[in-house]
């Protein structure tokens, strides 16, 4: 059987043209840019809870990574390096294999180095930890929201959500709307084009892991302001524009997790400048609502009256 050594080396040791030494070493040497502020993040993925144990491990490695990318984009951050931590119930050489070929294939397109990290036995767990740089003192943190600001949402959201229903067997979908669904929930894009361009432009922003109330609700407390949030211009993903009046598929664009959009807020004078950065990024951007002196979060349908809100984000210890 392979040693924990010959399963490192066989899947997870790449070059780091990124790094002064990566894996192999009891840790890596990183030398970050003169004048960049190092940006750091980890997200953990544990089987039973964020995935099934069955499944497809290639899809794994992208999301294990995609996730940790997406915060990076919310900081306007640069991603360089990333260290992955392991447990194994079982050393599954074919399952090692895809996996890594879903990690890596993530890691090239955004010029990520993997420095090192962890193996051992244990109940599948899959935690990255992913390190990048932004300007220094320019990074897009959660309390930079100001009064007056538009609030604004990249790509599509609900449909991962939606996925999650759908396979839980609380909705059914055709197959085609279950397939662009699943891709979503599976092999999210994290918006790091967006995100890094943004840096300049945004006071605010967040990457939407919980569900747009929750997540939009943590930078409006950060921030010590409100919101104003217009149902109507929420971006839901076409799979659930037909049937937007139940409440599953309400609930799904409102407070369904794992869309990994940015939701990011700026003065209206920088309007035009986002249309061009979106354009850029190749990722459609809407403004969605306003922050406001009055604390709380309004949402508001499309004769501007308030909507309840019962839908609340995810929280693994609600
Ligand atoms: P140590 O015992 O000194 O902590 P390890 O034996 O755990 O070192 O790891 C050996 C080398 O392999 C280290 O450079 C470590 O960072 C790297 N490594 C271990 N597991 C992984 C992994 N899953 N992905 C990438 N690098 C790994
Ligand atoms: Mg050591």
């Amino acid at each position: 059987m392979a040693s924990e050594f010959d399963l490192i080396a066989r899947h997870f040791t790449r070059p780091a043209p990124n790094a002064v030494l990566g894996v192999g070493d009891d840790a890596a040497l990183l030398a970050p840019t003169p004048g960049a502020e190092l940006v750091v993040s980890s997200d953990m993925l544990v089987a039973g809870r964020h995935f099934f144990v069955e499944d497809d491990p290639q899809a794994l490695g992208h999301k294990a990574l995609a996730v940790n990318l997406s915060d990076l984009a919310a900081m306007g951050a640069v991603p360089r390096w990333a260290t992955l931590a392991l447990a194994l119930p079982e050393p599954d050489e074919a399952w090692l294999a895809a996996f890594s070929r879903g990690f890596f294939a993530l890691a090239e397109r955004f010029n990520v180095s993997l420095v090192g990290g962890d193996t051992t036995r244990g109940p599948l767990n899959l935690c990255v930890t992913i390190l990048g740089e932004a300007p220094a003192g320019r990074a897009l943190r959660r309390g930079g929201a100001r009064v007056g600001d538009e609030i604004w949402v990249s790509g599509e959201l609900g449909a991962a959500a939606l996925a999650l229903q759908h396979l839980s067997g609380r909705v059914s979908l055709d197959p085609v709307d279950a397939g662009l669904c699943r891709g979503r929930l599976h092999r999210p894009e994290p918006r790091i084009g967006l995100g890094s361009m943004l840096c300049c432009v945004a006071h605010a922003a967040i990457d939407l892991s919980d569900g747009l109330l929750a997540d939009l609700g943590h930078v409006l407390a950060a921030s010590g302001v409100g919101a104003e949030v217009e149902f109507g211009r929420l971006p839901a993903h076409p799979v659930l524009v037909p049937r937007l009046d139940e409440p599953l598929f309400r609930t799904c664009v409102l407070a369904g997790g794992d869309d990994y959009e940015l939701c990011f807020t700026a003065p209206p004078e920088r309007e035009r400048a986002i249309h061009a950065i979106a354009q850029s990024a190749g990722v459609p951007v809407c403004r969605i609502g306003r922050v406001t002196v009055a604390p709380g979060l309004r949402l508001l349908d499309s004769d501007g009256r308030e909507m309840p809100v019962t839908e609340r984000g995810f929280d693994h210890f609600a």
